[in-house]
């Protein structure tokens, strides 16, 4: 690792270019364009395809000591993003402005609000948690799947310890479920080996190996034989052959915490302006001057960007890109209630050749009960690409099915796909620009960036205090989070209180997760207001059973019609351009008559 690090350091421009060149050269790449700045790796030209623009992004990423890289090749087809013209009105003015109000953007700006300090968090959303935080595995990983040296596994690490207070604090659900790493007779199926020596790998060198990483990263593990693990997992393969154990391995619900740190956040004293995209950032002198949105400009010296899939796209807009983000989807089967108790702990297992940058996914509990199947991972064009194919759910069928072979698949609910924003680094970038003073990067977070996020914010904290922002403590800070109430939760003599209180809760609207008409109105009234039939959803989980809304969707729209005053054809599904609903039928037909 620290030769790794030293090397890094050590490493020129002029060394980089001279690797980049060969590499290119090497795989074809004639009329690509190099050059090198401050260990950023700027690439412009032509190929003839998508995935020779992906390559050559990814080898030149791959050179040690290479900071970031920007691919502005180009090739048939490629598609530009017009950017939307902002308007020219003051609407405020902050000591830091956060652009992006995901995980990481909310945990930055709750961390922020323990100071004296005025700050305004954009998001283009109508909600926060609507990018790729609403659509991932809810891991909160130890940091032992990531590259060794890596930033993104120490901040993992450090991350994943803070959970247990943060979840304390804000009241969101965090389960410490355990994770078994498997090896199985599929492991080193790919390579032509005696099946005892492969065994012999199988059972010991890769738990040792598992295990001595762990205790570098003081990560607790445990060698796991057969017998045990058949023990612990009884539905697993008679072909498993060893484990390695991670308690600590835990899950929780990224989008109840992102809301519970955004409202914690603005109970604290932080703005947050939704619905409001950034367009633009004005640099004057060297230094950020104010942050430009389709609703106005905001005055401020400080920049954090956590946009996530656009991060490079908010770079550029301050002329600081230093990466370009090539989104990879991932795709997650959800099975049903009924599944939740199959497995004890969330199941991985090893398969070499490992597929780069790439955990390998596995069958994950969920702290609301159901199993999930995923993710899979495949380079996308389109940053906003979320569509689940045949493909995609027949290969996470096939390939995890051999884990739990009487796993009763039919039980699918549902299946989503989340984006993540990885740069061709393949790691975090965390830091503050050197060519415009004030501007912050925090781009490249992909998984795992949930787990991560704690550790990030404070990181980001630091970077600011160091970069000259005068911050001192707020003595009236309010750590906690509001309670909630779940009613499907509470035990029957809890509900009768409840309902006795408020009549309310008598009334199921999601009848597959028992979410009461109280809840939603609570969610609609609440510190951020819900809007949306996914806003709901999130807040409540109405919608997220078996009929995945078939029967509560009305029922949520006329509720959130009747509580705010909008008409039931303006309620939207997610965000603009997802109408539910064309027009009322009535209108139709008076039209129809005149
Ligand atoms: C399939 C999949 C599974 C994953 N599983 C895990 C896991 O189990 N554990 C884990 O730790 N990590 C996991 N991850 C990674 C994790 O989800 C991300 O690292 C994390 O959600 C990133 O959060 P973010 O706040 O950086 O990005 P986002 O959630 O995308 O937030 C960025 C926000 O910026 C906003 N924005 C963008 N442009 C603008 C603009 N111009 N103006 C205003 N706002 C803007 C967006 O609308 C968005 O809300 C997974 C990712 C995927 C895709």
């Amino acid at each position: 690792m620290w030769c790794g690090i030293l090397e890094r350091k050590k490493l020129s421009d002029k060394k980089i270019l001279k690797k980049a060149v060969k590499v290119a050269k090497k795989n074809g790449f004639d009329n690509v364009e190099i050059k090198v700045e401050d260990r950023v790796v700027y690439l412009t030209g032509r190929v003839n395809l998508w995935e020779d623009f992906l390559k050559i992004g990814s080898l030149t990423g791959k050179i040690k000591g290479v900071r970031g890289v920007v691919n502005n090749v180009d090739y048939p087809g490629k598609k530009r993003r017009e950017r939307k013209k902002g308007r020219n009105e003051k609407i405020g003015e902050a000591d830091v402005v956060i652009i992006g109000a995901g995980v990481v953007g909310c945990f930055i700006a709750r961390e922020l609000s323990k100071y004296n300090l005025k700050i305004i968090l954009l998001e283009k959303a109508e909600d926060v948690a609507c990018g790729t935080t609403k659509a991932n595995n809810a891991m909160v990983h130890t940091g032992i799947g990531e590259k060794m040296g890596t930033l993104k596994q120490k901040l993992c690490v450090k991350g994943h310890k803070m959970f247990d207070k943060i979840s304390q604090e804000l009241n969101i659900p965090y389960k410490k479920c355990g994770m078994l790493i498997l090896t199985t007779k599929e492991t080193l199926s790919n390579y032509k080996i005696p099946s005892f020596i492969s065994n012999f790998i199988c059972r010991f060198i890769i738990p040792f190996i598992l295990i001595r990483r762990g205790k570098k990263l003081g990560i607790f593990m445990e060698k796991i034989g057969r017998k045990k693990l058949l023990e612990k997992e009884p539905n697993l393969t008679r072909d498993v052959i060893s484990g390695v154990y991670s308690p600590t391995y835990g899950i929780t619900c990224p989008y109840l915490l992102t809301i519970a740190l955004a409202e914690n956040a603005v109970e604290n004293g932080v703005d947050l302006l939704l619905n409001t995209e950034v367009v633009g950032i004005d640099v004057e002198n060297g230094r950020v001057k104010s942050v430009l949105t389709d609703r106005g400009f905001i005055k401020t010296n400080f920049i954090v960007n956590s946009a996530g899939l656009y991060a490079d796209e908010i770079a550029e807009m301050a002329g600081v890109r230093e990466y370009t983000i090539h989104p990879k989807k991932g795709s997650t089967i959800i099975f049903d209630k009924e599944t939740g108790n199959y497995i004890n702990h969330s199941i991985t297992f090893l398969k070499f050749p490992r597929v780069e940058h790439y955990k390998g996914g596995g069958i994950m509990l969920t702290v609301d009960g159901n199993i999930q199947w995923g993710p899979t991972i495949v380079e996308v064009e389109d940053k906003e690409d979320t569509s689940v194919t045949a493909e995609e759910i027949e290969h996470i069928l096939k390939y995890y099915s051999h884990l739990l072979p009487n796993f009763p698949k039919n039980k699918v609910i549902a299946y989503f796909a989340g984006v993540r924003a990885s740069t061709f680094t393949e790691d975090f970038f965390i830091e503050a620009s050197k060519k415009v003073k004030g501007f912050i990067h925090v781009a490249g977070i992909q998984s795992p960036g949930l787990a991560a996020s704690p550790a990030i914010a404070e990181m980001v904290v630091r970077i600011l205090k160091n970069e000259g922002l005068f911050m001192k403590r707020k003595k009236n800070f309010n750590p906690y989070g509001r309670q909630r109430i779940h009613f499907r939760e509470l035990n029957i003599e809890e509900k009768k209180r409840l309902v006795e209180k408020n009549a309310l809760y008598g009334r199921i609207v999601c009848r597959c997760e028992e979410v009461s008409e109280a809840e939603i109105v609570d969610a609609i009234h609440g510190k951020i207001p819900a809007f949306s039939v996914d806003a709901i959803k999130r807040r409540t989980r109405a919608g997220m059973g078996r009929c995945q809304g078939a029967f509560c969707l009305p029922r949520i729209v006329s509720i959130i019609s009747r509580e705010t005053g909008i008409p039931p054809e303006k309620i939207v599904k997610d965000g603009k351009d997802s109408n539910l609903f064309a027009g009322r039928a009535k209108c139709f037909l008076e039209e129809k008559n005149d």
